[in-house]
């Protein structure tokens, strides 16, 4: 009945997630930038736009200009002809179903930020509309110039040196870039750019998507652009891909097994030059990392430099102790949010404000509607969106963008799925004996409990809140009320329950995007009593951080109810947000270490009390370090919830019936109890 001792196995996703970032973090390392690469550059600037400014800015297509320089028309005039030329970073040349790129020759060697997603997926596997996608690992490009060809080059940003040092030749050596692609330059441009049919990149199976589709192969003659987007910043293209296979590999969500078709969405920026100052980790805080193996390092125990991953944030005012920032992060509510859950989203969303002001910024955090018309896409790196999606998955997750020499969060874009909060879950209805074993807690195969989220491998870095837990808690928390009290007020409270969970799940998302980890800690500090006690003078939170996976709290009979779910930020977060944000002089990131080290040093208080993933395994010690746990008291959680699902159970024929219905609801809240 009690839950807490195989709620490790249920969030094996999340752990595998974190062995993934293990892999990024810890063997291979992410390099940064030299000094000298980090200067600004007049021509390019910060591509991260907060503001729908690219809409703005977005080029009207006008018709390619005829040369009136020469007489014989060139390679490139025969080309472009009767194209519609669409102006941004690089110029793009459209004629109904055929597309050609311009390489600008200021552009040619640059770094440029590629990041892409799922635009329309098909509902199953990873491969969901909205998805993020690229192995947390997102790519840099450049494109070279050899002879007649033109090279797409990922770089290898992972190791570095001292720019012009010895170590920097053999780190040349050592270490080499991958060559993805070398395509025919079609025509050199009158400004000297390069000219490029992009197919040759893009309608291949360039983001691996076979990998996923196991029997299904990249169909070129059924793919086509779905859009092509330019902007002054940067380009954004989608492409609707085909796969195809014998019709042997089934595939449920789709009509026909033999062809299945989805849109992937490629944003392609230059990598930001800015003043951004990456800062260092400090184990006792939980930020996601981007690590850097620097060559040029002797005298350390190891050459990791570890960064944490944060957004740029500068302050408008830098004399003031609190300041707006330059730049807000800003989040859009997309326009698929239900008109009714979308107050409680942006609650969430801004209750960091609170902790930003601590760390000394006002209104760090703005979110804006989407209207319901708009052209810009949710994909593009210069939106931060908050997306409703149907995969009847019942999940959320909050992915972002990160640039791999920095730790600078470029692009944040958390899903949330509608069946989050549907109240009746049909997972625990059927006793398969995979069920029996979660409800059990007996044996669980690890991998066999991924099914359905193998995207934790294309999210990577541990940031992906597959929450699914979440969906369940509510069902919990609806059974309870349905069966105790009278259907009027059961369905207000019911409402209420929904709403309390969902802003706390907003949250958590939001803090993941922030550059936060999970602190399975948060939910062990208060008592049960306290966090029910019916004076609101002695009542606490019950949590120190929304980044723990917080269950329903649900009393016993006759006992005073408290929130169902926590609505604020906790001690933790606040502290997180000011290690990680707070303006500190200095011209360096090491210069910044005491006062950083000041900070952390308070990590010994019980409420900043820190444990993550990769402490919450199977079998790890605390028993206060778990998902779905509440109180300062495993044994005391467990007699309570025990005593709530006796009081429940003989209700359930009487309350779960009616004339016109059957009997599911009873055996799906029979199902939900006994999991409990
Ligand atoms: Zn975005
Ligand atoms: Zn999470």
């Amino acid at each position: 009945m009690v839950r807490t001792f195989f709620l490790k196995n249920l969030c094996i996703s999340i752990v595998w997630c974190v062995a993934l970032e293990c892999v990024l973090g810890c063997c291979g390392g992410i390099t940064t930038a030299t000094a000298e690469e980090i200067k600004t550059d007049p021509v390019v600037q910060d591509s991260k736009k907060n503001e729908p400014a690219s809409v703005a800015k977005q080029s009207s297509s006008v018709k390619s200009p005829t040369s009136t320089a020469s007489t014989s028309e060139s390679s490139f005039e025969k080309l472009i002809k009767d194209t519609k030329r669409i102006e941004g970073l690089l110029p793009l040349y459209r004629k109904e179903d055929k597309l050609y790129i311009e390489v600008p020759n200021r552009l040619l060697e640059k770094e440029f930020f590629v990041s892409i997603s799922i635009a329309q997926g098909i509902g199953d596997r990873s491969l969901l509309g909205g998805m993020s996608w690229g192995d947390g690992d997102d790519w840099v490009w450049a494109f070279r110039k050899r002879a007649d060809k033109l090279q797409v080059v990922r770089k290898n940003v992972r190791f570095f040196a001292k720019s012009g040092s010895p170590e920097a030749n053999a780190v040349a050596n050592a270490f080499t870039d991958s060559i993805l692609f070398s395509v025919p330059i079609l025509a050199k441009t009158p400004a000297g750019g390069v000219l490029f049919d992009p197919e040759k990149i893009f309608f291949t199976d360039l983001p691996k998507i076979s990998k996923q589709l196991s029997g299904f192969s990249f169909a070129k003659d059924r793919t086509n652009w779905a859009s092509t987007k330019g902007f002054e910043d940067n380009v954004e293209l989608r492409v609707a891909a085909t796969y195809s296979s014998t019709g042997k590999s089934v595939l449920e969500t789709v009509p026909d097994s033999r062809a299945a078709t989805l849109t992937v969405h490629y944003s392609i920026s230059l990598l930001p030059q800015n003043n951004y100052r990456p800062r260092l980790t400090d184990a006792r805080v939980g930020y996601f990392v981007t690590a850097l193996k620097n060559f040029s390092e002797h005298t350390g125990e190891e050459r990791f430099v570890r960064y944490i991953n944060r957004w740029h944030l500068e302050k408008a005012d830098p004399k003031a102790e609190i300041s707006p920032p330059k730049k807000p992060i800003v989040f859009w509510i997309e326009r698929t949010v239900p008109y009714k859950y979308r107050q409680a989203i942006r609650d969430g969303i801004s209750a960091w404000n609170d902790a930003y002001r601590k760390a000394g910024f006002d209104s760090a955090i703005e979110v804006r509607q989407q209207p319901d018309k708009t052209d810009w896409d949710p994909e593009d790196i210069n939106f931060n969106t908050f997306r409703w999606i149907t995969s009847g998955r019942g999940f959320a997750m909050g992915p972002s963008r990160v640039n791999p020499r920095t730790g600078q969060i470029l692009d944040a874009d958390i899903i949330f799925d509608a069946d989050f909060v549907k109240h009746w879950r049909n997972e625990f209805e059927t006793f398969t004996p995979g069920n029996i074993e979660l409800l059990t807690g007996g044996h669980v195969n690890q991998h066999a409990n991924t099914k359905g989220y193998g995207h934790v491998a294309s999210c990577g870095c541990g940031q992906c809140g597959v929450y699914s837990g979440h969906a369940f808690q509510t069902a919990l928390g609806m059974t309870a009320l349905a069966a105790t009290t009278s259907p009027v007020i059961s369905e207000k409270e019911r409402e209420k329950l929904i709403q309390q969970g969902l802003k706390l799940v907003a949250m958590h998302e939001v803090g993941h995007t922030l550059g936060l980890r999970h602190n399975f800690k948060g939910s062990s500090i208060a008592s049960l009593k306290q966090i029910n006690s019916a004076k609101t003078r002695d009542r606490r939170p019950a949590t120190t951080s929304v980044m723990d996976y917080v269950p329903v709290n649900i009393v016993p009979k006759g006992e005073f109810q408290g929130p169902y779910y926590p609505s604020q930020l906790g001690a933790y977060d606040f502290w997180a947000i000011d290690y990680g944000y707070r303006p500190i002089g200095g011209n360096s990131p090491e210069s910044e270490k005491a006062a950083l080290r000041k900070i952390a040093s308070r990590s010994g208080e019980s409420v900043l009390a820190f444990a993550t993933d990769e402490d919450t395994m199977p079998g790890d010690p605390d028993p206060l370090s778990n998902r779905y746990d509440l109180g300062d008291d495993p044994i005391a959680f467990a007699q309570q919830r025990s005593k709530v699902v006796q009081e429940l159970i003989p209700q359930l024929i009487e309350r779960f019936t009616a004339d016109d219905a059957g009997y599911e609801r009873v055996r799906q809240a029979f199902g939900v109890l006994l999991s409990a």
